[in-house]
């Protein structure tokens, strides 16, 4: 047998720890590498998981072996050309959807984070155990992963699993927990939606909800990949967490258990469940862009270091466009809710000066380093290569629209990227992606796409929605500090989001905001308002009623008690508001 197996148990789940065992035959004499990814691909940021790797120990039937640590994520095992294992426990403490987790009520596995490689192996097939504990607290605990279940017992029982190859066991997490589970059908296919966790919603309600959004991403498309013959939405239920990743034939999802609607809930009156919707049409967008079409720098993954690509605002921008856009378009929420949570994304992008700091290329470029790794100067130094490249697809979707009278749009070209580099296996590049969305967008509009792509620059979204028959106009922050659109009239405004609570502490200042010119900077405390003390009432009343161009305030820096004059002036009109003017145009674009 030369394939290579992986045993996996619960060890200590009180202690968040799995046990993992290799087992491996060697080909011939000579020592075995073995070697765990730093990064996990759709999550561009080193993390050197083997730091979560306790103790690895190698041995025969004879008895121990020698292995050694070549680096970091490295270690070499000296063997007696015998079959042997290695085995080790796993930290398993972090409750994301990028490594691993376990305690008394769920387990899960994102491979990639845990499951070394061996060289020489990565091309077989790779054999995985699911091993039951024995002790009465797991006897209801399931398993649901997309590997492959090699054994004919039950779906989601524990037992013997494979994969292809050790690239494709890399993209197939596991989720373990007593596991509620909803199934539906798309196009013959099964889709599993799977939470472990306790929660107060009806998966069955949920399921319903999520089945035309995939219905939806298929029909662009032209059907789902032949390859994938089950699809799973693996949810981790917490308290208030939020996050996702895709993979091949499943997503990792995290979730607040208030997200997950009940029978009654109605989706444009909850916002948490209109975003978890959101997101598992995201990842589910997913399973054609970025996992299959994608950029050639990353085919295969190289996880050893960073894999530089300028393609993200392509990756991530046009997948973020239309994970709201499918909710509208498949009649899930109204147009008007639609274009108030448009209206909210392109108001991010126009709130600090990051736009003018960095082109989306950059930013696609540079997100090891910027967009993975943001400090609390963010807003004003990093595009969102999301958001501003979920701008430019809606530009191209609104430019494509307007100019073909509704017959072209997006997805056009999404479907041509997919047959032309997608299905192939060819890949991108940032020249071919260029190309189409040049072959298709009418030629008065290619300089506006490049300079979209390659400046820091505003957009200039304004005539494009008018040609579609929307008006957008930039208004003021209508509420004092942290960001948010409140329905009142314009105000005086901070430009720093606070902590909660007394003292509120800063934690972000805007460039050119009031609150920058009067020298308050991250980490102050803030006390006081024209001598009265600063809450959230307080703030509200004094910057909106004061006569004078300044008030007086005072904060901590350190522990020094410093004063200074805070001018009271609108915020720059950066809150985008979108309004329909006409309805006809704007059904060639909200309707299929
Ligand atoms: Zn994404």
């Amino acid at each position: 047998m030369t394939d290579v197996k992986y045993t996996i148990e619960l060890f200590e789940p009180l202690q968040h720890l799995f046990q993992v065992t290799i087992h491996i035959s060697p080909k011939d004499e000579h020592p075995v590498l073995f070697e765990l990814p730093n990064w996990i691909p759709g999550s561009y940021m080193i993390r050197d998981f083997a730091k979560h790797v306790i103790a690895p120990k190698a041995s025969d039937h004879l008895g121990a072996l020698t292995l050694t640590h070549q680096d970091k994520c490295r270690f070499s095992v000296k063997h007696k050309n015998q079959p042997f294992q290695v085995t080790y426990q796993y930290y398993a403490y972090d409750l994301s959807v990028r490594k691993a987790y376990l305690d008394q009520e769920f387990g899960f596995i994102n491979p990639c984070s845990a499951l070394y490689s061996v060289k020489g192996f990565e091309e077989k097939i790779h054999h995985i155990e699911l091993v039951q504990p024995n002790s009465e607290e797991f006897a209801k605990w399931q398993v649901a992963t997309g590997l492959k279940q090699i054994d004919d017992s039950e779906k989601f029982s524990w037992g013997n699993y494979q994969a292809t190859n050790y690239q494709t066991l890399t993209d197939h997490p596991i989720l373990f927990g007593q596991l509620d589970i909803a199934e539906f059908t798309i196009e013959d296919v099964p889709h599993y939606l799977i939470t472990a966790g306790r929660h107060f919603g009806d998966l069955e309600r949920v399921a319903k909800d999520l089945k035309p959004l995939c219905q939806y991403h298929c029909d662009m498309f032209n059907g789902l990949p032949e390859e994938v013959d089950q699809y799973l939405f693996l949810t981790m239920v917490t308290d208030n967490g939020f996050g996702g990743l895709e993979h091949l034939n499943s997503t990792a999802l995290l979730c607040s258990r208030y997200d997950i609607a009940d029978a009654s809930t109605e989706i444009e009156d909850n916002e948490d469940y209109q975003t978890f919707l959101s997101l598992c049409s995201h990842e589910y967008l997913h399973t054609w862009n970025v996992k299959r079409l994608k950029p050639r720098e990353f085919i295969p993954y190289q996880f050893e270091q960073e894999v530089y690509t300028k393609q993200l605002w392509f990756y991530e921008g046009m997948t973020s466009y239309f994970d709201d856009l499918s909710l509208v378009q498949t009649g899930l929420i109204s147009k008007q809710k639609y274009l108030k949570t448009l209206g909210k994304a392109l108001s991010r992008i126009e709130r600090g000066q990051g736009q003018l700091n960095q082109s989306v290329l950059d930013s696609s470029f540079h997100t090891w380093s910027k967009f993975y790794q943001q400090d609390e100067a963010a807003p004003d130094q990093i595009a969102s290569y999301y958001v501003k490249g979920a701008a430019i697809a809606c530009m191209t979707d609104l430019i494509l629209l307007a100019n073909s009278n509704g017959q072209v749009n997006l997805k056009h070209i999404m479907n041509e990227a997919w047959h032309k580099f997608g299905k192939t296996n060819l890949g991108t590049t940032q020249e071919k992606l260029e190309e189409l969305f040049l072959h298709y967008l009418p030629k008065q509009f290619h300089q506006t796409f490049i300079d979209a792509l390659y400046n820091a620059e505003k957009l200039n979204l304004v005539e494009v929605f008018n040609d579609i028959g929307v008006t957008l106009k930039y208004q003021s922050q209508q509420d004092y500090t942290n960001f948010s659109t409140n329905a009142e009239p314009t105000v005086n405004w901070l430009g720093a989001m606070l902590t909660t609570g007394f003292p509120p502490k800063v934690k972000q200042v805007l460039n050119n905001s009031p609150a920058q010119r009067a020298g308050i900077a991250v980490s102050d405390e803030l006390i006081a308002i024209n001598d009265i003390k600063i809450s959230d009432k307080s703030l509200k009343v004094l910057l909106k009623n004061n006569s004078q161009p300044y008030c007086e305030i005072r904060f901590f820096r350190k522990d020094q008690l410093l004063t200074s004059k805070l001018p009271l002036e609108p915020s720059e009109p950066f809150i985008a508001d979108l309004q329909i003017t006409d309805q006809e145009k704007v059904d060639w674009w909200l309707q299929i």
